[in-house]
C-alpha cells in the first residue's frame, strides 16, 4: 500500500526538480500528491484541508534559494510544516508541581494506556531518577488492575492497591495521601477504557481531573486508529485539559497519521511514541522522522542533499559550456561523470536512505558490483593517454589492447565501456544548448 504512494512521491520529486520556479501550478499538482499520501496515512480529512492550506501559502511565490531546486524546496516546506504541526520540541514529562507530581493517563480502552503508565513510570525511574507509585482508577475490569500490577512491579515502580468496590476519584485520593506520605515524586494514575466516546466515563474522568489536580494530562491514542483518531481526540480534548500525547504502536505498519489529527485537534504536543510492547518500547517523540513517515517518503529529502551535494557544480557548468559551445563530449568527462557518481557518498550508503519501496526495488540490483563497475571503468580511463581521452576515435584494436592490460581487464570491457561512452557522447550532442542546461539543473539546483 505505501509503495505505490512512495513512488508516486519520489516520482514527483524527480519531475519538478528542474523547474526554475515555484508556480501555481506546480504546486497544485504536488498538493494534490501531498493530499493523497495524507490521506493514504489516515489524516482526518478536515486537518489534511487545512495543512494543505497552510502550505499552499507558504510555497506560492518562493523564490529558489541558493542551491535548492524548486522541487526540494517544495517537499522541504512540506516536510517543515508537517514536524512543525506535529511538534514543538516540548518532549519531556512536566514534574514542576509539588511532589507528587500527579499524571493523568486517558484515552480509549486498548488504546495502550497501561502499558503507556508502566513504560512511563520505567522513563521517569531510569532517566529522572524518580520515585513513582501507579494506580488504577479502572474499577469496572479488575483484569485491568490486575495488569497495572504486573507491569507497575516489571517497571521496578511501585502500585497502589484497588478493588472494583471503590469510585476512581476515591481511589486515586488514597493513591495521592498514600503518595505523599511516602515522599514518592509522581503519581501515574491509570484510567478506566472506554470502548468508546462515553459520557457517564467521560464525566467519571473529568471529577478525577477536578479532584487530584494533575500536573499532566496525557492522552493515549493508538496509532493505528486512523480516521477516528480524529472524534477521539475531540471528545477528550473537550472533556479534559490535556497537556500531552502518546502515540502509541508506532511500531505498526500504520503510517501514523492520527499524529497530525492528534495534534491539530487536541493542541496538545506529542511527547512520546510506543515502539513496542515491552516497557522499553518508549520513546521521545521525533516529528521530523515521523513527517518522513506519514509522507512515505523514508529520509528521501535527506537522500536529495546527499545527491545533490556529491555533483560538483564547477565541473557540472564547464561542462554544460562546453557541450554548449559544440565542443565534443570527450573521454575525460565521461570520466568525471563516473566521478561524480561515486562521490554520492558511496552507492551502498545512499541505500539506507531510501524510502523502503525504492530500496527493494534498489535492492534487487547488486549494488556491490554496481561500484566495481565503476572502478573498472576509471581504471581503464587512467590506461590511456591524455591523446586517447580527447580523441578517442585514435583508439583502435592495438591501443584497445594496450589499454586493457594496463587495466587487468579483458578486451570486451574496454569496448563495452567505449559503447557506453559513444551513447552517453551521443545524448549530449542531442542536449547541446537549453536541454543540456536543463538536465545540468536537474543535476544539481
Ligand atoms: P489499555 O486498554 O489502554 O490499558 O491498553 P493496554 O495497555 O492493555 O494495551 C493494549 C494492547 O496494546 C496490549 O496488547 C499491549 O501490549 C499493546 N501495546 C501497547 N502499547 C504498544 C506499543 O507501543 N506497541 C505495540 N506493538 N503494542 C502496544
Amino acid at each position: 500500500m505505501a509503495s505505490a504512494l512512495t513512488d508516486k512521491l519520489s516520482r514527483l520529486v524527480k519531475e519538478i526538480r528542474g523547474q526554475a520556479r515555484i508556480t501555481e501550478a506546480n504546486v497544485a499538482d504536488m498538493l494534490r500528491e501531498v493530499r493523497m499520501a495524507l490521506l493514504e496515512a489516515d489524516v482526518a480529512l478536515p486537518v489534511v484541508r487545512d495543512f494543505i492550506a497552510r502550505v499552499r501559502e507558504k510555497a506560492l511565490g518562493q523564490d529558489v534559494l541558493g542551491s535548492l531546486t524548486p522541487g526540494q524546496a517544495l517537499v522541504s516546506i512540506v516536510n517543515k510544516e508537517l514536524a512543525a504541526t506535529m511538534g514543538d520540541g516540548v518532549a519531556d514529562i512536566n514534574l514542576a508541581a509539588q511532589p507528587p507530581a500527579v499524571i493523568l493517563m486517558a484515552g480509549l480502552q486498548g488504546a495502550g494506556k497501561t502499558t503507556t503508565t508502566a513504560k512511563l513510570a520505567k522513563h521517569l525511574i531510569e532517566k529522572r531518577n524518580k520515585k513513582v507509585l501507579t494506580v488504577s482508577g479502572d474499577v469496572y475490569r479488575p483484569a485491568a488492575i490486575e495488569q497495572l500490577k504486573t507491569v507497575t512491579a516489571q517497571a521496578g515502580a511501585e502500585w497502589f492497591p484497588s478493588t472494583p468496590e471503590q469510585k476512581p476519584v476515591d481511589i486515586a485520593l488514597a493513591a495521592l495521601d498514600f503518595a505523599k506520605k511516602h515522599y514518592f515524586d509522581v503519581l501515574l494514575v491509570d484510567t478506566a477504557g472506554r470502548l468508546a466516546i462515553d459520557d457517564v466515563l467521560m464525566r467519571e474522568i473529568k471529577d478525577l481531573h477536578a479532584a487530584i489536580h494533575p500536573v499532566e494530562t496525557l492522552f493515549v491514542v493508538d496509532a493505528m486508529q486512523g480516521q477516528d483518531a480524529i472524534n477521539t481526540a475531540r471528545a477528550f480534548k473537550e472533556a479534559l485539559p490535556l497537556t500531552g500525547i502518546i502515540l502509541t504502536k508506532l511500531d505498526g505498519d500504520s503510517r501514523g497519521g492520527a499524529a497530525l489529527s492528534v495534534r491539530q485537534i487536541t493542541g496538545a504536543p506529542i511527547k512520546f511514541a510506543g515502539t513496542s510492547e515491552k516497557l522499553d518500547g518508549l520513546e521521545v517523540f521525533d516529528a521530523e522522522r515521523h513527517a518522513g513517515r506519514v509522507l512515505g517518503m523514508g529520509d528521501i529529502l535527506a537522500l536529495v542533499e546527499q545527491v545533490t551535494a556529491g555533483v560538483d557544480m564547477a565541473s557540472a557548468q564547464k561542462l554544460a559550456a562546453k557541450v554548449k559551445s559544440g565542443a565534443t563530449f570527450d573521454l575525460n568527462d565521461f570520466l568525471s561523470q563516473i566521478q561524480q557518481m561515486r562521490q554520492m557518498g558511496g552507492l551502498g550508503s545512499l541505500m539506507d536512505k531510501l524510502p523502503s519501496a525504492m530500496a527493494a526495488k534498489a535492492g534487487q540490483v547488486d549494488m556491490g558490483r554496481v561500484e566495481k563497475d565503476i572502478k573498472r571503468k576509471e581504471g581503464i580511463i587512467h590506461s590511456m593517454t591524455p591523446k586517447e581521452r580527447t580523441k578517442p576515435d585514435l583508439i583502435k584494436a592495438t591501443r584497445k589492447r594496450r589499454i586493457a592490460a594496463g587495466a587487468g581487464v579483458q578486451v570486451q570491457e574496454v569496448n563495452r565501456m567505449l559503447k557506453e561512452f559513444e551513447q552517453m557522447q551521443d545524448m549530449m550532442k542531442k542536449m547541446k544548448g537549453a536541454g543540456m542546461m536543463k538536465m545540468m539543473k536537474r543535476l544539481g539546483g
